[in-house]
């Protein structure tokens, strides 16, 4: 397939699996990289083009309308959203759910609507039952979160000039289960599960009784079959809840963040509408990837699949809203 239609994405993330899968899908690809990075970039040979940006926003200035955008978690982590919603970037996916997820009444409002188990919320009760988790707004992956087993641990480190958000803590396993709803084909798939390994609640010697939530990196997992039957109609409850809040339908990758306790309750405490950094351990295949379509599918692969479908019965407008 030949298409005036190029796949690019700012160089971090998930971006060489964005790449990997869309050079796999026929399309030529542009990397946008931050000054200092290009070297590292370049040695991977992956980008037909690479545009070096003094800082991420220039994105805006360097872009070109030839060029379909996938976001990643850098797009939210480091772009101002509002640039981003006013911008015409050629963006893959739902850019509204962008903002949703970046509010936490409406994040909450449409996994409960979805009827997802959620851990309570203490946020505005009195009586609190301990362990929780206490989030900040604005936490990159988790930094700045601390757990209280009791009152006065709570007390002591609740910095009461931020706005908290007081969680009840699941003991369990913490499961990202990844997915891509196809438009095109009209149809939920689940593609992964990983778990997340974060320093240092995930070091095995526990020195201190305060321990970080910095992301550092993921592990694949399978799931027991009969879990997995669960998480597909989750996600197939959630993309519906998507499609009715927000009137306009769940557009390719999303992420349930679940831990599952010691009765296989499944709690969910978070979603990303869009490529996940989980899916990374899945160049060339995730296992449901490979089932599905009988050959290698990455997350990368699978959006650069759905776009030159798009492309192929003229619904590009589908996917890029
Ligand atoms: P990076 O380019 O890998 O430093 O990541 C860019 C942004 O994505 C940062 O805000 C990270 O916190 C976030 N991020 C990166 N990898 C992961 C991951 N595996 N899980 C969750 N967030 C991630
Ligand atoms: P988040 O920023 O919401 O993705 O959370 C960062 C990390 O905090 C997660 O990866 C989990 O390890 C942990 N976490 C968040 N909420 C809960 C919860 N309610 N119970 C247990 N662990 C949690």
């Amino acid at each position: 397939m030949k298409t005036q239609y190029k796949i690019g994405t700012i160089a971090s993330h998930s971006s060489l699996n964005i790449l990997a899968g869309a050079r796999d899908e026929g399309f030529d690809t542009v990397l946008y990289v931050i000054k200092g990075r290009e070297e590292f970039y370049q040695s991977l040979d992956l980008a037909n083009e690479l545009i070096i940006l003094d800082n991420y926003q220039d994105i805006f200035s360097q872009y070109s309308e030839d060029v379909i955008i996938i976001p990643h978690g850098s797009f939210v982590a480091y772009l101002s959203l509002s640039k981003l919603m006013d911008s015409n970037l050629k963006l893959f996916g739902n850019k509204d759910l962008l903002i949703w997820e970046h509010e936490r009444a409406k994040k909450e409002l449409l996994m409960n609507e979805a009827g997802l188990k959620l851990p309570k919320d203490f946020s505005n009760q009195e009586e609190i039952k301990f362990p929780v988790i206490v989030k900040y707004d604005g936490a990159e992956g988790g930094k700045g979160y601390f757990i209280a087993k009791n009152e006065t641990e709570l007390k002591d480190r609740l910095n009461t000039a931020k706005p908290s958000f007081i969680q009840e803590f699941i003991i369990g396993t913490k499961v990202y289960t990844t997915y891509f709803n196809s438009i095109i084909r009209n149809r939920l798939e689940i593609f992964g599960t990983d778990i997340r390994y974060e320093s240092d609640v995930d070091t095995q010697i526990q020195l201190h009784d305060n321990p970080a939530f910095q992301i550092v990196g993921n592990i694949p997992m399978v799931l027991r079959e009969s879990l997995l039957i669960n998480y597909f109609n989750m996600g197939k409850a959630f993309a519906k809840v998507v499609h009715e809040k927000l009137e306009i339908p769940m557009i390719g990758p999303f992420c349930l963040e679940t831990v599952i306790d010691r009765n296989l309750d499944i709690y969910t405490f978070e979603f990303s509408g869009r490529i996940v950094a989980g899916t990374n351990i899945f160049v060339p295949t995730s296992p449901y990837g490979y089932i599905q379509f009988g050959k290698n599918m990455s997350m990368g692969r699978r959006i650069a699949l759905e776009i030159r479908e798009a492309i192929e019965s003229d619904r590009l407008n589908e996917v890029i809203i």
